[in-house]
């Protein structure tokens, strides 16, 4: 079936335009050349989830990327499973890859030899330009990988912003200076602080923390675990109860509390990671309102539009000034999902505080390129029905594309 005019002339101004992929894991591009690749790498991401559900157990998924292993051997293990997942936001992210860069209608017995020489052959110097620059126009990604130095201005760091609190270990040498040797709850916050200002100097533009339901922070709850944890008195205190209790350690209601003050007084945005993960319930969106209001001054981009509450990550947005929502990962969890909730956005929220699109991979960076495109063409299609029903006109409907792909992020996130 033809795609309606109006859809492809907007499809075609979107793949003009020049945008910032707002959330990506994606590592400096040495340490992807490292790896050896081939057509299984695509599906090393996200896709494992669905192999996991159609059936493949943990130990084959895992010998999928066991290169000790000959590609026939995994690839046998994989076959069976493609016709089960195709389908899957997931997968289309693959197929549209696949074909974009290797000319490949599917990915099948006849190919994947082929295809992973193909995929081995680009892993060179180059290859996050020709993906990212070339191929997807996208000037800058945002990108959490737990490092500042990146080697290269395409991407820029978002760093996390909790870390572990439920040892002494964690506490007396905690991931973010080791050599420390912490004593008090007080030298934790100095060395966390001063951390925080340092990779702010190096370029980190945004704290990312998950959606867990915080307790309101209690100081002197938070020094008695401290004392507990520094003399053995407890060996761990765990985050949570069973699930759908809410976060009990008192260190880690404080500390939250904490950072949050120190973003605003830096001026870094706090990406939230809400909903699908593990068990979701834990990371339900409607967790933030407490922290919202609390922190009126700190800037919250609100990671997946929680899915599955959708609609209650949106109604965060129209909620509270302080709340941006982020499409990012949501276009390759339901291509259909993301589409409608764009729609909806339209209606609920002003056009600066959309954000359009984060690829969110890590090793296979080919696939940004499928996921943008489920991207674009869900914009294309929410706007072209817009411009038929006679709500916009065409530089209207491109004016909120830019907006959600360029100007938004750009704004949020304090880019140059
Ligand atoms: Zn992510």
């Amino acid at each position: 079936m033809p795609m309606p005019a109006v859809e492809a002339k907007l499809l075609e101004a979107l793949e003009a335009m020049e945008i910032v992929d707002a959330h990506e894991h994606l590592m400096p591009e040495a340490m992807r050349l490292e790896r050896p690749v081939d057509v299984l790498t695509l599906f090393s991401h996200y896709t494992q989830r669905d192999l996991n559900l159609a059936g493949m157990s943990e130990t084959d998924y895992r010998r999928l990327f066991d290169h000790d292993l000959e590609l026939d051997e995994r690839w046998r293990l994989f076959a069976p499973f493609w016709n089960l997942i195709r389908h899957t936001s997931f997968s289309r992210a693959v197929s549209i890859s696949v074909k974009h860069f290797f000319g490949a209608d599917d990915i099948h017995d006849g190919n994947y030899r082929e295809l992973s020489e193909a995929i081995q052959d680009g892993n060179r110097p180059g290859l996050y330009d020709r993906v990212l620059r070339q191929a997807c126009r996208i000037r800058v990604c945002l990108t959490q990988c737990g490092q500042t130095d990146l080697g290269s201005d395409l991407l820029i760091p978002v760093m996390p912003m909790m870390y572990p609190v439920g040892t002494w270990a964690n506490l007396n040498r905690p991931e973010f200076a080791p050599e420390a040797n912490i004593r008090t709850l007080d030298d934790y916050l100095a060395t966390r602080r001063a951390h925080v200002r340092q990779i702010k100097r190096e370029g980190t533009v945004g704290l990312k923390m998950i959606a867990m339901p915080f307790q309101p922070p209690d100081r002197l709850a938070a020094e008695e675990a401290f004392s507990r944890l520094k003399s053995g008195a407890v060996a761990d205190l765990p985050v949570f109860l069973p699930p759908g209790d809410r976060v009990t350690n008192p260190l880690q209601n404080f500390l939250v509390d904490e950072m949050l003050q120190l973003a605003a007084e830096l001026d870094l945005t706090v990406a939230v990671h809400t909903g699908y993960w593990g068990d979701f319930r834990r990371l339900h969106p409607l967790h933030m309102i407490p922290l919202l209001e609390r922190h009126p001054d700190v800037r919250f981009d609100i990671y997946h539009l929680g899915y599955p509450w959708v609609r209650e990550a949106l109604m965060l947005g129209k909620g509270f000034p302080n709340v941006w929502t982020n499409f990012c990962w949501l276009h390759i969890i339901s291509e259909r999902c993301a589409a409608e909730a764009l729609n909806e956005a339209i209606d609920l929220l002003p056009a600066n505080k959309i954000i359009a699109f984060g690829g969110d991979y890590r090793i296979p960076v080919e696939k940004v390129f499928g996921h943008l495109t489920l991207a674009r063409g869900n914009l294309a299609r929410v706007l072209a029905g817009r411009i038929r029903a006679g709500h916009m006109d065409m530089e209207r409907a491109l004016y909120l594309a830019r907006r959600w792909l360029w100007d938004n992020p750009r704004e949020l996130y304090r880019l140059q």
